[in-house]
């Protein structure tokens, strides 16, 4: 207790010259945002104080300036580990842009290049400055850490320490040793954007955090519109270049699920006249390099690429991510769907699914090379987890309410699940949860940036294809019934096609032979057979049938089954209607989009032109269009149309730096815009 007491003391002490003011004059001064959105203070608040912290906040929340605030207020050297060599560039690039001085060592360096930025760092050059978790190990790194004064350490993509994660570094488990064998320890700070229970409390362990201030803002991302389509895939293909059309100038990305199709759209999007570039792990490693940069340049506006990509960038303007198969699990969606809109600007992502990829995924599930490290046991383990997420995922394509209500709940966002109606069926949860802890306890009012969490309302979020109507519901009670009676009275023993031939009364030569037109369930049904089949994908998903394993997949009963004997048991389906959807520009409305309100057709315009001159200073300085202003800050320039550097000031996102750097040239363009119209 009086250990305890004496340390806090003494850490406070040690940093007393930073508070809470100087944070918020940092964030004017260096980001041109007036305040900090919910959970930034209170992290800020626990690190300035010299506590450690734990931030569990969706991509875009802003994880970035919880350590660099600190970074910049503190006396000292904040050192930041992150995985993601290849981003290291572009991050320090930003910082120097807005006027932070940042720094980053990892292998891309040559040997001498990295004595230098060490013996600069010890110079106090930097205040910030990224390392790759390797590098803990290389004992001429271990001297210079002991040497320089070290306020603060963050750990990005936390998750990395944990087995029960994705996306496990062994090296992420040297970090403890190191902070612990520091001359003074300093408090650390570790965030990620994804972390279950089990993953939260290997990031508190196995880094040492002690006591952590802990903050968890739940899964939302408000900005995106999230709309399922079933489409065939020659229907995918004219919607993706239709919607390419709709949407000039936007930048995107497009998700196949093979090497293949990634080679085959990107070749007919190229036919049609369209400038896109490509991405997947079969590529050489310097044609990966140039399409990557090409994209994140914006000189080609659409990526088609395999879940090989995203991970490496940061791209903020990413206004659409198109789905062209179905991923194989909800996690794996929301990861790939999440790197639209991270400048919180309205964006959306788009799924477009066939049979044909339900199929193909359990076809990878089954045969799938796995892992030769595993037994038996553990790979058929593995297997069932895989067959769980992708039922989920088929859940997601069918079900007829709200879609982001649907992944929240799967993540186990509880604080959207309370507000959340009933009677809308189960969602297969990702991993038992509690509910969260509550939010950003120990803020003060009025730093808050407004309207940054905007909550779905209880009849859903007014901002999925679901909400928004773009569908009919058709009430498939009978099918599932006669469905369901059908696999019991056959006892598990056929596939999809014969219990669908089945109910509908097929006079297949199979079936007669086999006795089965002798069947309760026979001839029951008149819906058309794809419809059957899909009532029974929908069934499966909700568990209230399941299909087995193996390469050809049996319908058995589901754990659920016994609900459709319920008295009141009702199943719905939904139906797409042709109806094309508002243009996403409006999705601002209703409190999705911050800072794009009131914007009209003369805006549009001058945005174009704005986003030209942002392009052509980008390249003449060698930096990606998105750190120079984010789609976000030239909207808001768009509405103010600024001409004098207190109201360029004003404008979101624009600090002292860039005011210098670029005020002048935006409001003549600006000035000049203004005079030809
Ligand atoms: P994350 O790392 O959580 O994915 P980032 O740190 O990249 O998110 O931030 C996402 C975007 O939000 C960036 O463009 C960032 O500048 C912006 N941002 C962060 N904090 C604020 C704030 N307090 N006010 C306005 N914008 C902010
Ligand atoms: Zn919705």
């Amino acid at each position: 207790m009086e250990l305890s007491a004496c340390l806090s003391a003494s850490d406070v002490s040690v940093h007393a010259e930073a508070t809470m003011d100087d944070a918020l004059r940092a964030l004017r001064k260096f980001y041109g945002y007036e305040t900090f959105r919910l959970g930034q203070a209170t992290l800020i608040q626990a690190v300035l104080k010299g506590r450690d912290a734990l931030g569990i906040m969706p991509t875009g929340a802003g994880k970035s300036l919880c350590y660099q605030i600190p970074g910049i207020v503190l006396p000292g050297l904040a050192l930041v580990i992150s995985p993601l060599v290849s981003l290291m560039g572009d991050q320090v690039r930003a910082l120097i842009d807005a006027g932070v001085r940042g720094a980053y060592l990892n292998s891309t360096l040559t040997p001498g290049q990295q004595r230098t930025v060490m013996h600069r760092a010890e110079e106090g050059t930097y205040k910030i400055m990224y390392v790759a978790p390797e590098r803990l190990s290389d004992p001429l790194f271990r001297e210079f850490a002991a040497r320089i004064d070290i306020p603060l350490i963050a750990v990005d993509e936390a998750h990395c320490v944990s087995q029960w994660g994705q996306d496990f570094r062994p090296s992420y488990l040297m970090i403890r040793e190191f902070i612990e064998a520091l001359p003074k320890r300093p408090p650390v700070i570790a965030l990620t954007a994804t972390a279950t229970d089990n993953v939260r409390d290997d990031i508190t362990g196995l880094l040492g955090l002690y006591a952590p201030e802990t903050v968890i803002t739940g899964y939302d991302r408000p900005n995106l519109r999230f709309c399922v389509e079933k489409l065939s895939s020659k229907q995918k293909r004219s919607r993706i270049a239709g919607y390419i059309a709709e949407h000039p100038g936007d930048s995107g990305i497009i998700y196949c699920s093979t090497r293949k199709a990634v080679e085959e759209l990107t070749a007919w999007l190229a036919g049609q006249g369209i400038s896109v570039a490509r991405y997947h792990a079969g590529m050489a490693s310097e044609d990966r390099r140039v399409s990557q940069q090409r994209f994140i340049d914006d000189d080609a506006l659409v990526m088609v690429a395999t879940n090989a990509f995203g991970m490496g960038i940061d791209k903020s303007n990413v206004r659409y991510v198109i789905h062209y198969n179905m991923p194989k699990s909800i996690e794996a969606y929301y990861q790939e769907a999440g790197r639209a809109g991270r400048d919180g600007e309205p964006s959306e992502c788009l799924l477009l699914w066939s049979d044909g990829d339900v199929s193909t995924c359990r076809y990878f599930i089954e045969e799938g090379a796995g892992n030769a490290e595993l037994t038996d046991e553990e790979a058929e383990r593995v297997r069932a987890g895989q067959r769980r997420m992708l039922e989920a995922m088929v859940g997601y394509c069918h079900t007829t309410g709200c879609l982001r209500r649907y992944i929240l709940k799967y993540f186990g966002d509880e604080s959207d699940v309370l507000r959340a109606g009933e009677g809308e069926g189960e969602v297969p949860r990702a991993v038992p949860h509690e509910p969260n802890a509550p939010v950003g306890r120990s803020c003060e009012s009025g730093l808050f940036e407004h309207g940054a969490s905007p909550s779905p309302s209880p009849t859903g979020c007014g901002n999925c294809s679901n909400c928004l109507g773009e569908f009919d519901s058709v009430d498939v009670t009978v099918t599932a019934q006669r469905c369901v009676q059908c696999v019991r009275e056959v006892n598990g023993s056929f596939g999809k096609t014969m219990i669908a031939d089945i109910v509908r009364g097929s006079k297949a030569a199979r079936l007669l032979e086999l006795g089965l037109d002798h069947l309760d369930s026979y001839a029951t049904v008149q819906d058309s057979n794809s419809q059957v089949k899909e009532v029974i994908e929908l069934l499966a998903a909700e568990g209230l049938l399941q299909v087995s394993d193996g390469t050809y997949p049996v319908v058995g009963l589901g754990p659920r089954c016994a609900e459709t004997d319920a008295e009141g048991f009702t199943f719905t389906m939904k139906r797409m209607k042709t109806k094309k959807p508002e243009p996403r520009a409006l999705a601002g409305e209703g409190g999705h989009a911050f800072g794009s309100a009131g914007f009209s057709a003369g805006d549009d315009a001058l945005f174009e032109r704005l986003r030209a001159l942002r392009k052509r200073i980008a390249d003449a300085n060698g930096i990606p269009p998105y750190v120079v202003f984010s789609d976000k800050t030239l909207r808001d320039m768009c509405v103010r149309r600024p001409k004098d550097r207190l109201e360029f000031l004003q404008v979101n996102g624009v600090g002292e730096t860039k005011l210098a750097r670029y005020g002048e040239t935006f409001m003549e363009e600006i000035a000049a815009f203004e005079q030809e119209v």
